[in-house]
């Protein structure tokens, strides 16, 4: 056994194993029948586990058309890019509900649904659960916890409610609901997943005493709003005003002032026949969570709003005394998103094109330039459209939340934005890939530390695997006192333009000593890299201090007070509207925002019992059962699998509680009379793999040995305990 350990070790060590070609590299070292590479259910039977080894499996199973494969402890679904029949219908929910031991079936999305669903109830006392889906943009896991929220919404479903007459009325169908109208607002066709979320979301299902679903809950996080007015190239805004240009009756359209043939600026790639004929969904989604229709028109007359802004523009002005002119037909459009948005015109106009100072205690007018006033109607739209989304989210709390009273634990479903590196990085990849370096490390943290720990107090011999560990990149990023945060956050409370080649010069001087991050020395634009656990990312400075402080100008938030748009009025009520003196912004950055529910999220991750999905994206044109080797190689590599399987692998895989353990195999020791005493703790015990998997001459001596040397372990550990 040691020496296995020891081989693995060697082998998860290999601190230079060679990123060059890991495909070809291993190949020789295959120990195993290639034709039966796909009858692997679980990637800790690869042997020997490597990248090329774990890949071939992976491929093999993808071209039978198997999607998951266990990986140890964790799941790895391969997304097929297509709908496949019958994966996941009711009838397959309830054979692996009703099944005596899930795990022994087919790899399964539902297996790690259920075995959330048993472990709730504990062996003690219930253990709230977590299931972290992972993956980049387009790796399935979205789709992942719809399937795990509809299996909940089956399995758990109270009879009464399946039997009652008014299906609206039901929770699980509330809680169902709640994600296409989520996903209308918070969604997005991109460059990477024509359906692709642009939050993250937490979402807690709430069971009674009786395991039955009896509501749920979400916390979402860090919409990215910038998208209302800025659409990156060939991507397209939110998907809900697609459905709207699509799905509107003509009554609503003359109610938005929106003809058929308008174009909008902020509506690119319309041609494109995207995920937009929801309408009609999103409206049903919205009556049966209790948005009546009179909410519904003040939602969609702000929607409308936000296009029609969207086609004001500027023109420079002749003195800087002088505010900007509209540009030629803004004039219609600007009286059109006030009469929406339910402001005068003349007053919203007044807002973006004139600043107002605070001069000791006077207030005074300054115009704005053209770029400035660009900037305020941009702002102007993310700021409604943002809190438009959390006006939404809390309604649909509202109405989801059971009563604290009426449940007793809960299974979250996390699914949150996976590591991302594009071209240009800025402020938005650098808190989602600060967000995946936290789930890294809560995995390794948990996983991999606890699993170790558990064998030192069970007393087993093992030699300790030295895992990546990630805390010098998260002290880089978040740590204190000095920190790449710490430095952004400094600058974005200072109350003056920002300059990006200052901000390089204070991180240099600052962090230059540490390994983790370093810059390009020929290169002209200010940035920094970061060694991320999964890769190295370049963030570009330009423009992060202003997006971090994402400031509203106090007169635009002085304006929605004022709204006739009932809605609007409410959101915009109790929001700030001082004007700040030259000393200083609101200390509110989105990074300390970002940060503070980040980490809320992670301490009530730690209070629950994690399982974990990796979602792998298998080509990134997401065409139908492509599997794409390098593209692959490089999400194992990015998530860590690899070292993950050597570890669940060469661990101990299976585990009895020693009171069963003692009936079982008590007679064989024939000293059954002195081991009844029952012991709580989990007894892992050794089996090597190879035998478990072989169980040849060799394999069954091994075996016999093992037990033998455990029934005398057991049996001193009674004697010691009476
Ligand atoms: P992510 O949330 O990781 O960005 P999604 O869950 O939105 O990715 O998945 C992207 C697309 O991939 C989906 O719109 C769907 O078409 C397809 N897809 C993902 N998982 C599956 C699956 N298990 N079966 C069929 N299609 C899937
Ligand atoms: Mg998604």
């Amino acid at each position: 056994l040691s020496r296995q350990v020891k081989g693995v070790t060697q082998r998860v060590h290999s601190p230079n194993r060679s990123r060059n070609d890991p495909l070809e590299e291993d190949v020789q070292a295959f120990l195993i029948d290639e034709d039966q590479l796909h009858t692997f259910d679980d990637l800790t039977k690869v042997n020997p586990v490597t990248p090329a080894t774990v890949l071939k499996c992976l491929q093999a199973r993808y071209r039978l058309k198997v999607f998951y494969t266990h990986a140890g402890c964790t799941l790895v679904a391969l997304n097929p890019f297509q709908p496949i029949p019958d994966l996941y219908s009711v009838d397959v929910m309830k054979e692996y509900h009703y099944a005596t031991q899930p795990q022994e079936f087919k790899p399964h999305i539902f297996i790690v649904a259920e075995e959330a669903y048993r472990n709730v109830q504990g062996q003690l006392e219930p253990v709230n659960q977590s299931l972290v889906v992972s993956g980049e943009s387009g790796a399935g896991k979205t789709w992942t916890s719809r399937c795990l929220m509809k299996y909940y919404a089956t399995v758990a479903a109270s009879a009464q409610a399946v039997s009652s007459q008014d299906a609206a009325e039901r929770i699980e169908r509330r809680v169902l609901d709640s994600n296409p109208l989520m996903e209308a607002f918070g969604n997005a066709c991109t460059l990477r997943n024509n359906n692709s979320s642009r939050f993250g979301k937490y979402i807690q299902l709430q069971l009674d005493r009786a395991q039955l679903l009896v509501g749920a809950s979400v916390q979402t996080y860090l919409l990215e709003k910038t998208r209302v007015a800025c659409q990156p190239a060939n991507e397209r805004n939110f998907h809900i005003f697609y459905q709207m240009m699509k799905g509107a009756t003509d009554e609503q359209r003359t109610d938005w002032m929106m003809p058929q043939d308008q174009g909008f600026v902020w509506l690119p790639n319309c041609e494109k026949q995207i995920e937009e004929d929801g309408f009609l969904e999103t409206t049903e989604a919205m009556a049966h969570l209790g948005i009546d229709a009179e909410r519904q028109r003040q939602i969609f007359r702000i929607l409308a709003g936000i296009l029609h802004l969207g086609n004001v523009s500027f023109c420079s002005s002749t003195s800087e005394s002088q505010p900007c002119d509209l540009d030629q037909h803004s004039e219609d459009f600007l009286q059109r998103a006030g009469e929406l948005l339910g402001v005068p015109a003349e007053e919203l106009c007044r807002c973006l094109r004139v600043r107002t100072l605070k001069a000791g205690k006077q207030n005074v007018l300054k115009p704005c330039s053209r770029a400035e006033c660009g900037v305020r109607r941009d702002c102007l739209a993310k700021v409604v459209y943002g809190q438009l989304f959390e006006w939404l989210v809390t309604f649909i709390n509202s109405c989801i939340c059971a009563g604290q009273s009426k449940w007793r634990n809960f299974i979250g479903v996390l699914d949150v934005y996976g590591f991302e590196c594009f071209q240009i990085n800025n402020l938005e990849q650098l808190c989602i890939n600060y967000a995946n370096e936290k789930l890294q490390q809560h995995f390794v943290a948990h996983y991999l530390r606890a699993q170790q720990e558990e064998y030192v107090s069970e007393g087993l011999e093992w030699s300790f695997v030295k895992y990546q560990d990630n805390q010098s990149c998260l002290d880089l990023l978040e740590g204190s006192p000095i920190s790449v945060f710490s430095l952004l956050n400094e600058e974005s409370r200072l109350n003056r333009a920002s300059d990006s080649t200052a901000l390089r010069g204070r991180l240099e001087k600052e962090l230059g000593g540490n390994d983790n991050i370093c810059w390009d020395k020929f290169s002209k634009v200010p940035h920094f890299t970061v060694a991320h656990y999964a890769g190295k990312v370049s963030y570009q400075l330009e423009g992060m201090v202003e997006k971090n402080k994402d400031p509203v100008p106090p007169e635009l938030i002085g304006l929605l007070q004022k709204s006739d748009n009932l809605l609007l009025h409410e959101i915009f009520s109790d929001k700030e509207t001082e004007i700040p003196n030259s000393k200083g912004l609101s200390r509110v950055t989105v990074i300390s925002k970002f940060k503070n529910s980040l980490e809320n999220l992670m301490k009530l991750l730690l209070t629950t019992a994690p399982h974990y999905t990796r979602c792998i994206k298998p080509n990134s044109d997401c065409r139908p059962l492509t599997f794409k080797n390098r593209e692959v190689i490089l999400q194992l590599e990015a998530c860590g699998i690899v070292e993950t399987i050597h570890i669940s692998a060469a661990g101990f895989p299976i585990r009895i509680p020693l009171k069963s353990f003692v009936q079982r195999y008590g007679p064989i020791g024939r000293c059954k009379r002195h081991l009844c005493s029952p012991h709580h703790s989990v007894f892992a015990f050794g089996f090597p793999h190879s035998c478990v998997a072989d169980p040849g001459a060799e394999g069954a001596n091994v075996l016999q040995q093992q037990v033998e040397k455990l029934l005398r372990v057991a049996l001193q550990h009674n004697a010691s305990r009476d």
